[in-house]
């Protein structure tokens, strides 16, 4: 029996990941052009070899535990349409591909050689239309059409030995509760409880796989119909949310993936990238397609979570990421939602000034029709510390009287009654 490996989450999500940010420059990073990218994978492949199917039976396993665990995010309607994405992406092969939307604040999505995708909630928080939603889940399509993990997992063999990794298919049979996901837990935490750690090492790609998954994404989402732009579009925005949050904590903005460990091309290089990609797509193909971004398709699906989607980033306290994703939210209109949340990104980072920002957030997040009870709650609490008592309670009342069941109702009345 080997012993079990423990992975550092970061690093394998690091490599598992359409997005992360870890890689190196090189010259021998060329562009892949998305025309280049067809499929290697057969239809409806089942794996024969006895030790790649213990590496499926492991994966299938994790499948099992994460469909039946609290770390689903509860949206059935969000998660059905997570799958309609994929579906427009691969056409023939949806019926191979299965999605779960899981809570992560993390931007992060993976997928396996079985066809399993995982869409983490901290991705839902910064896609502004469905073109940039399908352009990550394209590019995970992209390792899965292109048969990567196998070539991963070959590699890895050869170092490691073939017993190994049929044992580590073989003893993940030991079982845990399906509830495994408390507080602060993910799939990960899943997976090294069933002793799947060996398997996500075949998650990690390697650079060039990165970029055919990017090429193969872009072509994806241009042939479902999206702006083969998007793609880029992602990136610029996650870099502009990278400095916003190394400026928030007065560092300088540093591309953590120019280290000579990382496995992921440079943030900026695939920006480049995509972007001619994108174009190129757009100039070249004479299709005579319509692109849709379909942002009312998506401020649609994603509507119901947005409180939750946001209360999850607002609790990191990154108060720089979390202020640069709430104004660019605001860009389609403030709402009382986003004041709210702006308040409590000041309130929770606590600099000088910062609680008369929040106030100023909650007091414009009051004028919204939209705006949630706990808006009214914590303008309350700031007039009340103003010494406008009066105003501070009927605040308060009009927290209570929308939740009159809270946990803390006894506590607000408490300070009605002061
Ligand atoms: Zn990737």
């Amino acid at each position: 029996m080997m012993a079990r490996q423990q992975w550092s989450r970061r690093a394998v999500l690091g490599g598992a990941c359409a997005c992360a940010f870890h890689a190196r420059a090189g010259a021998a990073d060329a562009r892949i052009h998305p025309a280049a990218m067809t499929a290697l994978a057969p239809v409806g492949f089942r794996p024969t070899e006895r030790d790649e199917r213990g590496m499926w039976q492991s994966c299938e396993r994790l499948e099992e535990e994460i469909a039946g665990s609290n770390l689903l995010l509860p949206s059935p309607a969000f998660q059905r349409y997570a799958k309609q994405v994929v579906d427009r992406l691969v056409g023939d092969r949806a019926g191979e591909t299965r999605v779960y939307v899981v809570h992560d604040p993390d931007f992060n999505a993976s997928m396996f050689p079985t066809g399993m995708m995982l869409v983490n909630t901290g991705l839902l928080a910064r896609m502004r239309d469905e073109a940039q939603f399908a352009s990550i889940l394209g590019h995970e399509c992209g390792h899965y059409l292109r048969r990567h993990s196998l070539s991963r997992w070959r590699d890895t063999k050869a170092k490691t030995g073939v017993m190994a990794f049929v044992q580590a298919g073989a003893s993940v049979g030991a079982g845990i509760t399906a509830g495994a996901g408390g507080a602060g837990a993910n799939w990960m935490d899943l997976a090294n409880a069933i002793n799947a750690s060996l398997v996500l090492s075949i998650l990690s790609y390697s650079r060039e796989h990165e970029r055919e998954a990017d090429a193969y994404g872009v072509k994806l989402i241009e042939e479902a119909g999206y702006p083969p732009e998007a793609a880029a579009m992602v990136w610029e925005q996650l870099i502009a949310e990278r400095k916003a949050s190394a400026a928030g904590r007065r560092k300088k903005y540093r591309d953590r993936s120019l280290s000579a460990l990382s496995t992921h091309p440079a943030s900026a290089l695939r920006l480049a990238d995509l972007s001619v990609s994108g174009r190129e797509l757009r100039d070249i193909v004479v299709t005579g397609r319509r692109y849709d971004a379909q942002k009312a398709r998506w401020d649609a699906a994603v509507a119901p979570l947005r409180a939750d989607l946001l209360a999850e980033q607002v609790r990191l306290n990154d108060p720089g990421a979390s202020l640069y994703l709430v104004h660019a939210m605001a860009a389609d209109g403030w709402t009382g939602l986003l004041r709210y949340n702006e308040g409590e990104v000041y309130r929770l980072r606590d600099e000088a000034g910062d609680a008369q920002r929040a106030a100023t957030s909650y007091a414009a997040a009051i004028g919204h029709a939209d705006a949630p009870a706990e808006a009214w709650r914590a303008h309350g609490y700031a007039l009340l510390k103003q010494g406008r008592g009066e105003e501070g309670k009927a605040a308060l009342g009009r927290y209570l009287a929308e939740r009159p069941g809270a946990n803390d109702a006894g506590m607000i009345r408490f300070s009605i009654n002061q």
